[in-house]
C-alpha cells in the first residue's frame, strides 16, 4: 500500500513536471489515509524547512506552512500513508525557543572577549548565535544533520536496551556560523519510555543537548581576519592594540532540549530508522 502510494506520488510529481497539473488533483485518488508521514531523501540537498518536517505526521486537509511533500519547486520528498500503530515515524521538536538575548557576535567580538573578558564563559544566547548553532548541528552537520541521525541511533538503542539512558556526542565544525568556533563538541542524552507494541516499539522522551567550545588562540583567527580584510586598515591595528592586554581563554556553552517521539519496527532491517553501517 505504501509502495502504491509512493508510485502514485512519483507519477503525480512527474505529471506535474511535464504538464503543470497540480499534484493536488492527480493525487486525489492516491490519498488513502487522512494523514501521512513526511519522508525526505535524507541527503545534503533537502531544504531546511523540509528537514524540519521529516518523520512528522501531517494531515492532508491541514497542510503545513511548507505545503505538502512535492508541492514546492524541485521537492523530492514523499508522503507515506499513516496508519495508527502501523506506520513508522520519528521526529524531534525543540522545547526551547532558541532565541538569543545578545546581539550577534562577529569574529572580532570573539577576539575582543579573549583580551578583555578575563576568561568569563559566554552562552550561545549571549553571543546571538543560539538558533544558528542549533540549526547547523541539528539539520546540516555531516550533510544530513544530527537530528536525522539521532532518530536511527535512538531506535537502535531502544531495540537493544542495554543501557537505561542513551548517550551521544561528537565534534562538529561550526565554521559556517562563525570562523571562531572551528570544531566544537555537542553531546547529550535521551531519557524516556520504550514500550513494545507487537512488532513495533514506541519511544517517547526528551533529548538534552550541550554545546561546548573553548576559544583559546586568536592567532589563526587573526590571520583569517587580516588576510581577508584588505579593505579594513582599522582591523590589524585594533588587533595589535588588543593583543597587548594579554588575553585569556574562555568557554562558549549552550544547552537546549527537544522532545523525541517515534514508532519504529523492531526489525531494524525493515525499518527506515536504524544506523546504516558504513563500508
Ligand atoms: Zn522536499
Amino acid at each position: 500500500m505504501s509502495l502504491e502510494h509512493t508510485r502514485a506520488y512519483r507519477a503525480a510529481y512527474l505529471t506535474y513536471l511535464r504538464t503543470g497539473l497540480p499534484i493536488e488533483l492527480s493525487l486525489k485518488h492516491a490519498r488513502q489515509t487522512p494523514q501521512y508521514v513526511w519522508e525526505t531523501r535524507g541527503d545534503a540537498k533537502v531544504r531546511l524547512s523540509h528537514r524540519r518536517n521529516e518523520g512528522k505526521i501531517f494531515r492532508w486537509d491541514t497542510p503545513p506552512p511548507t505545503g505538502h511533500p512535492g508541492q514546492d519547486y524541485n521537492c523530492r520528498c514523499l508522503a507515506l500513508p499513516f496508519e495508527e500503530g502501523k506506520t513508522e515515524y520519528a521526529y524531534l521538536v525543540d522545547l526551547d525557543s532558541l532565541a538569543s538575548t545578545g546581539r550577534r557576535w562577529t569574529d572580532l567580538d570573539f577576539v575582543e572577549h579573549f583580551y578583555r573578558g578575563g576568561g568569563r564563559p559566554v552562552t550561545l544566547s549571549e553571543i546571538g548565535q543560539f538558533a544558528e548553532i542549533v540549526q547547523e548541528y541539528a539539520y546540516f552537520s555531516g550533510g544530513d544533520g544530527a537530528y536525522h541521525r539521532l532518530k536511527g541511533q535512538i531506535a537502535d538503542w531502544a531495540r537493544e536496551l542495554k543501557t537505561p539512558i542513551y548517550h551521544f556526542g561528537d565534534k562538529y565544525s561550526f565554521k559556517n556560523v562563525a570562523y571562531s568556533h572551528g570544531y566544537a563538541t555537542v553531546k547529550g542524552d535521551f531519557l524516556g519510555s520504550v514500550v513494545s507494541k507487537g512488532d513495533m516499539i514506541k519511544i517517547d522522551g526528551i533529548c538534552s543537548f550541550s554545546f561546548h567550545d573553548v576559544f583559546t588562540d586568536p592567532t589563526s583567527l587573526r590571520q583569517n581576519l587580516t588576510g581577508t580584510s584588505s579593505r579594513s586598515e582599522r582591523l590589524p591595528s585594533m588587533l595589535e592594540s588588543l593583543s597587548e592586554l594579554g588575553g585569556e581563554a574562555y568557554e562558549v556553552v549552550g544547552y537546549w532540549q527537544a522532545q523525541f517521539h517515534a514508532l519504529v519496527l523492531k526489525d531494524k532491517y525493515k525499518s527506515a530508522y536504524h544506523v546504516r553501517k558504513k563500508h
